[in-house]
This record gives C-alpha cells, sequence and structure tokens, in this order.
C-alpha cells in the first residue's frame, strides 16, 4: 500500500492497546469518526472508495493536529442515483435509515462514555448526511439526559472544504456539482494519489455527465443514470490533482477544528 500520510499507532485507535487509548483519552483529544459505504464506484475504483478516502484525509489531519481516529463505520445509507449511481448496482451494501442512526449514535455513546468529549463525524459518503446529523442529536440527547451537557459533535464532509483555488485545479473547465463528482475527477485522482493500487486505470469512464430531472420518482427511473454508475467524467483525473487535493484541504479542516474546539491540551 502506498500512501502519503504519516501513521502512528496512537491515532489510530485500532491500533492503540487498551492502556494507550485510556492515556490518550485522559487529554481530552478530538476523535474522528470516518463514515462511508460499501458503494459501486464505477468500473475503475473499489467499493470501499469511500471508506478509503474519509479515513485518509482523517488520519491526515489528526497526523497534523493531535487527536485519534476510530474505526470507520465502513456502510452507509442508501445509495441514491443522483449522487451515487443508486442502490441497484451490484455490490453496493447499504443500510437502512434506522440502523445506520442507531449505529453512528451508539459509537459517538460509546466513546463519550470512555471520556471523548469532542467528537466528529468525518464523512466520506453524501448520503449519510442527514442520518449522521440525527444520530448526533440524538446522542446530545442521551447525553443531556445523563446530566452530561461538556459533548460537542461536528459533522463534515471533507469534499466541502476544496476551495477554489483547488477546484479551479480539479475542474479547469468547470466545476459539474459534487452530486455528480461520484467516482469521478476528485475521488479518483483521490485514489490516484493515496491507493495507485487499487485503481483500475485502463477503465477510467469518460461519459458525459448525467442529466437527472429536477424531482425524484420512485421506483427510481434508472434511464439518466449512466451504465457505468460514474455520474460525470472522470478522464481528466491525475495523482497531482489527488495531491493538490489534501495538501489543501488537510490544513484547512485541522485548522477549522481546532477553531471549533478551542484549545486542546492533547
Ligand atoms: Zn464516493
Amino acid at each position: 500500500m502506498s500512501t502519503p500520510i504519516p501513521s502512528s499507532p496512537l491515532i489510530r485507535i485500532a491500533d492503540m492497546t487498551w492502556y494507550e487509548f485510556a492515556d490518550r483519552v485522559k487529554g481530552d483529544p478530538i476523535v474522528l469518526l470516518p463514515t462511508g459505504s460499501v458503494e459501486q464506484h464505477g468500473p475503475h475504483l473499489p467499493l470501499v472508495t469511500d471508506v478509503i478516502l474519509p479515513v485518509t484525509v482523517a488520519e491526515a489531519v489528526a497526523a497534523e493536529m493531535g487527536g485519534m481516529v476510530a474505526p470507520a463505520v465502513s456502510y452507509g445509507y442508501k445509495s441514491q442515483p443522483k449522487s451515487g449511481g443508486g442502490n441497484h448496482f451490484p455490490g453496493t451494501l447499504s443500510l437502512d435509515a434506522g440502523v445506520f442512526i442507531a449505529l453512528a449514535r451508539n459509537i459517538i455513546n460509546e466513546l463519550v462514555r470512555h471520556g471523548a468529549r469532542k467528537i466528529v463525524l468525518f464523512d466520506g459518503h453524501m448520503e449519510n448526511q442527514w442520518f449522521l446529523v440525527e444520530a448526533a442529536d440524538l446522542a446530545l440527547r442521551d447525553q443531556a439526559m445523563l446530566g452530561r451537557t461538556d459533548v460537542k459533535i461536528i459533522k463534515l464532509g471533507y469534499w466541502d472544504f476544496i476551495n477554489k483555488t483547488t477546484e479551479a485545479v480539479l475542474f479547469p473547465d468547470g466545476f459539474p456539482s459534487w452530486e455528480l463528482e461520484h467516482a469521478a475527477v476528485m475521488e479518483t485522482s483521490i485514489m490516484l494519489h493515496v491507493r495507485p493500487d487499487l485503481v483500475r486505470q485502463d477503465k477510467i469512464p469518460d461519459d458525459p455527465a448525467a442529466d437527472f430531472p429536477p424531482y425524484d420518482v420512485y421506483p427510481f427511473d434508472t434511464r439518466p443514470i449512466p451504465p457505468t454508475g460514474v455520474l460525470s467524467s472522470a478522464k481528466s483525473a491525475s495523482a497531482e490533482k489527488g495531491a493538490a487535493v489534501l495538501a489543501q484541504v488537510v490544513p484547512d479542516i485541522a485548522a477549522s477544528l481546532r477553531a471549533a474546539f478551542g484549545p486542546s491540551s492533547d
């Protein structure tokens, strides 16, 4: 595996002993919980692309600012046609909303039970977003009923930190939308940068952007969905673009979290 991210056993909770975890959590660290999906990402990217990317970015943020990364929630809410190609593609293994909310709420409560007070829901799969909001809200209510009001949760999608300069590097010919970016230039570029061994470079598709009506019908009309499951061209993806995204978003996310949580002794 080729990874540009400095990793340390003291960043990944999964790699810690319980002694190390107990010691680290005393310093009131920021705890990042990546959430992703098992979802088709075209003919060229693996099903767990939405797990690899937030884990990679979260670990880089933790390496930059301190903090620790919890084992990821690797399954996500159902793939939606306009942002993920749809739930019907083979290999797309999704959770019902209630299951996803309960899982995320339970993990938040467990982190708090063991001393974490600054938690970041670090999303890599757009469809999770409102269910993460609900999980955070219910977990805060659970904690308030236990008399604990010092818990702070931040929810983010790492792509929302891509600024205009990086956007121009990624899309010199114009930006489609983050929804249509599914398995396209941004995700393919970061994968080429961090896990080139998993990118089928001879299969990167070059289809025009999908054209959806401004309403949804259920069952969904699958005709506007490109048969590859990729919602806009991935042709111009490159490892250099992936490196440019990480070089910009990692320090920017770290700065935002520092500002949002205030000083930490971790
Ligand atoms: Zn994705």
